[in-house]
């Protein structure tokens, strides 16, 4: 009994602590218009309700209720309640009012929680249930700009709107509106990365002012890139830039619409020519991102009734289209080519079924067993889709990607691709037969209610497909950094993942190391990036690292040097 008793308290201790530690972010937010609670500071800002007003205290102590009135000032008011702050002690648990000056309007609430800053300076948080409350508007109305002035029209009734001030009218619609719901409550919350932020260990949006080149300027200061897609480093060759600033001085910037009404520019055309030729497909359609690629090409080409059989490493935007389709999904280990084998014989008498693959897969770097999984394909009479968004520009002898490095140009159903790793844009493809191209085209909502890439991104992008199928040296450059990047790691000790691409993965297998590490190579002039669950499975941490063709060996050498200081520091070698 006592052991429960004791473990009874230990929670209720920790439930108090974390409580207190919500309320102070709560009146730190308040007072120190902290950017984390917007809405409450919006709405502290916008109401203005540092107002002295009378506060009376209902004490329930014995048969006779005691009330006594002193005056205090409501520093908030949200939707769950009002945070009021006086300097009389009260406790827990007391029925209150709060009286509004020069009005009749009084709210009654319990006193739910207090907390004691320095100088005598007492928080409560007092529960209202604003939404039962009609009086809410005159609570408001205490602020300066009483919003009471503006009287709101019902549609429904035809009233006459008077707005002397629409801003404010207008913030009471809002309000209105958001007051009904708790819906921006998980942002307030959202208290995850708060820590990481103070302790400087939070390494994403980090922010780069130069190219991502080898060298590059990340939060002021000079590193070595070695987290970037670049792979070839394109987005900084001449040709790609000098195509891209012609396109700009004939089409503008923008294509200003879908392309299926008023935004298909011819370059869009020859651009999607391009790709064809290059995959050795019939056709081809480009969307506004990779992400909307394989949400809308998936989403459209499966079903409900189709089964999506999909290796379980395939990248999340793969996973969404399937969730836009309700498509139903088989996955498979990655990579094991019994248990895809598998699936097939279980779903071989299913007559809409794909099989979905990375060709190199973006966290692993690893590449798809494609040329099993084709004969697989053929054996159950399945068709294959591949996203080969890092196999593209880096893979096969034109770099034509994971198709060509198999030798299987012709015989992928759908080719999928995005411009924003080797071909340094932003924008995606799908390269396949004339009729699923046209289908897509007329179907994909992500293709057809979104606006085409800009001309500029499409010229870039031409002029990267001919790099790579003119400039070998660049892919020969590429995997002599990789070579020389994985075996100078595996030397120092680290433990790498098998991969076969310009991705490298150091496996850490914990968050807080691979945090560390991020860290002490950062303060060394080193950028990668840490790659924690979701993007991984949860003991799979890791650094992802990624070669460039332009990286000299000497600035390769620099980034072991840190890798070697901090890999001894934080453990992990
Ligand atoms: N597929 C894969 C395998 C990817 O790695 C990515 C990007 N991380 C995408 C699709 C989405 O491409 P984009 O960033 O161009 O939208």
């Amino acid at each position: 009994m006592k052991k429960i008793a004791k473990a009874g308290n230990r929670y209720a201790e920790k439930q108090i602590s974390y409580g207190n530690k919500l309320k102070r972010n709560l009146i730190q937010s308040v007072k120190s218009n902290d950017s984390s609670s917007f809405l409450l500071r919006r709405k502290s800002e916008r109401y203005s309700l540092n107002k002295k007003i009378t506060i009376r205290f209902t004490f329930n102590s014995g048969p006779e209720q005691k009330t006594k009135a002193y005056s205090g000032e409501i520093q908030n008011v949200t939707d769950s309640g009002i945070l009021l702050s006086t300097n009389i002690p009260i406790s827990i648990s007391t029925k209150i009012e709060i009286l509004l000056p020069k009005t009749n309007v009084s709210f009654r609430g319990t006193l739910m929680w207090s907390l004691e800053e320095p100088g005598n300076r007492f928080y409560y948080g007092v529960s209202i249930s604003l939404l039962a409350t009609k009086s809410i508007f005159e609570l408001l109305s205490i602020a300066p700009n009483s919003l009471l002035d503006n009287i709101i029209g019902d549609r429904r009734t035809n009233t006459r709107r008077i707005d002397p001030n629409p801003e404010f009218a207008a913030s009471k619609r809002n309000y209105e509106r958001r007051i009904k719901n708790r819906l921006f409550e998980k942002c307030i919350r959202f208290t995850h990365w708060d820590n990481y932020i103070k302790q400087n260990s939070y390494f994403y949006l980090r922010e780069m002012s130069s190219a991502a080149t080898p060298q590059t300027i990340v939060k002021g200061s000079k590193m070595i890139m070695l987290g970037s897609n670049n792979y070839l480093g394109l987005s900084t060759h001449p040709k790609v830039k000098e195509a891209a600033i012609k396109a700009i001085e004939k089409y503008g910037t923008g294509a200003c619409g879908s392309r299926i009404i008023n935004g298909n520019f011819d370059i869009h055309n020859q651009l999607e020519a391009t790709i064809a030729k290059h995959k050795g497909t019939e056709d081809c359609i480009v969307y506004s991102t990779g992400y909307m690629t394989n949400l809308g090409g998936i989403s459209t080409i499966l079903d409900k009734q189709s089964i999506a059989i999909l290796d379980d490493k395939c990248h999340a935007s793969i996973i969404d289209g399937c969730t836009l389709g309700q498509i139903p999904l088989a996955p498979y280990k990655h990579n094991n080519m019994k248990e895809l084998e598998k699936k097939l014989i279980k779903y071989a008498d299913h007559p809409n079924k794909l099989i979905i693959t990375e060709g190199v897969f973006s966290m692993d770097g690893d590449v798809a067993k494609l040329d099993e999984i084709y004969s697989l394909a053929n054996k159950y009479g399945t068709a294959i889709m591949i996203d080969d968004a890092h196999g593209t520009g880096v893979l096969g002898k034109n770099g034509r990607g994971t198709v060509e490095h198999y030798g299987l140009e012709g015989k992928i159903d759908i080719i999928m691709g995005t411009f924003s790793k080797t071909l340094a844009g932003v924008g995606g493809f799908i390269a396949g037969s004339k009729k699923i191209i046209h289908f897509l085209k007329h179907s994909s909502r992500s293709f057809v209610f979104s606006a085409g890439i800009p001309a500029a991104v499409c010229a870039a992008s031409i002029a990267a497909f001919e790099i790579i199928e003119t400039e070998p040296q660049l892919r020969i450059n590429l995997w002599k950094n990789i070579n020389y990047l994985k075996n100078n790691l595996l030397e120092l000790g680290y433990t790498l993942g098998e991969t076969q691409s310009a991705i490298i993965p150091i496996l850490t297998f914990d968050e807080n190391k691979t945090y560390k590490l991020v860290g002490a190579l950062e303060k060394a002039g080193v950028y990668c990036n840490p790659i924690i669950y979701p993007a991984v499975r949860k003991r799979e941490a890791r650094i992802r690292v990624s070669a460039m063709a332009t990286h000299t060996i000497s600035e390769l050498s620099k980034a072991l040097d840190a890798f070697k200081k901090a890999g001894k520091e934080t453990g992990v070698i």
